[in-house]
């Protein structure tokens, strides 16, 4: 069934008309309109997510076409706990500056792409979660040290567009640093590794994942500021019908400890060392 690539009026009708008359708690993966699956458990249908490509230890897009990472793995157990196998799941890239609006779109039914919850997205998508917290930090070469907030006042920043990290360094602890702002995260190392840009700013979690890739080892280390809280969210259409169940996969995630192995199956390697699971506070 491919009606999640429909956007058109008519079809977003006739979908939430499917889901609305579909009886039983299972058919509820069917999504919001946007398409999903068709037949809930087992059903057959298809899931369409989104998720970042290029952010090691989050989402990354292999030379095999293989999507790995810890919101990846999130994505996964959800995806199964609402009824769909791996192979149900098509995944997107959803970069930074587009996660909305492919929501509102009808691109993905869902987005597990390292979405901070910020009540500006809430005015367009809906969120569920969070199920991990981040800090924002400064990714800077491996012989320099920034030890004070107050320091960034003096950097060229790279970050994304979009970003809430991009956003916060000007509005809320340096007003007068530069900002570079790109398409990628990985587009900045670059500019770090050439001189051009004196620091990358965006979660640390993120940052982890770039200073212990092998192409980077012993080329650039996290300042160590905690900057921010990032709470990473399930981005959902708005007025979806699917947050209680993402809610209730999480919330199983945690308490069956696989959540706590798939954190230190995929930040562990990097040394990083995550925040306990934060509580689930999207409920309506
Ligand atoms: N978590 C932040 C955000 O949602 C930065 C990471 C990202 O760009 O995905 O804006």
């Amino acid at each position: 069934m491919k009606l999640r690539k429909t956007t058109s009026a008519a079809a977003l009708a006739l979908a939430t008309a499917l889901v609305l008359s579909a009886c039983g708690s299972d058919d509820s993966a069917n999504g919001d309109g946007t398409g999903g699956a068709d037949g809930g458990d087992g059903g057959g249908g298809t899931i369409t997510i989104g998720v970042k490509v290029d952010q090691p230890g989050l989402g990354l897009q292999t030379a095999d076409n293989d999507y790995v990472g810890f919101d990846v793995d999130v994505a996964k157990y959800v995806a199964a706990e609402l009824g769909y196998d791996e192979a149900d799941i098509e995944w997107r890239e959803a970069p930074t500056p587009e996660r909305e609006n492919m929501l509102v779109n009808g691109d993905v039914d869902m987005i597990f792409a390292t979405y901070s919850i910020t009540d500006e997205r809430k005015e367009r998508v809906d969120f569920a979660g969070p199920y991990f917290v981040a800090h924002q930090d400064l990714l800077i070469r491996a012989d320099e040290e920034v030890t004070e907030t107050d320091d960034i006042n003096e950097l060229t920043l790279c970050s994304v567009v979009g970003s809430t990290s991009a956003q916060n360094v000007n509005e809320k602890f340096a007003p007068d640093a530069q900002m570079q702002e790109y398409s990628g995260y990985s587009e900045c190392l670059t500019g770090l590794e050439n001189g051009a840009v004196d620091a990358l700013t965006t979660d640390d979690s993120i940052l982890a994942g770039y200073a212990s890739q092998e192409a980077h080892a012993g080329k650039f280390k996290l300042a160590g500021l905690h900057l921010s809280d990032e709470y990473y969210g399930v981005g959902l259409p708005k007025g979806s019908d699917q947050r209680a169940d993402v809610n209730a996969a999480l919330q199983k995630m945690i308490d069956d400890g696989v959540w706590a192995e798939t954190v230190e199956e995929h930040f562990g390697p990097a040394g990083y060392e995550a925040a306990d699971a934060p509580e689930i506070t999207e409920t309506d």
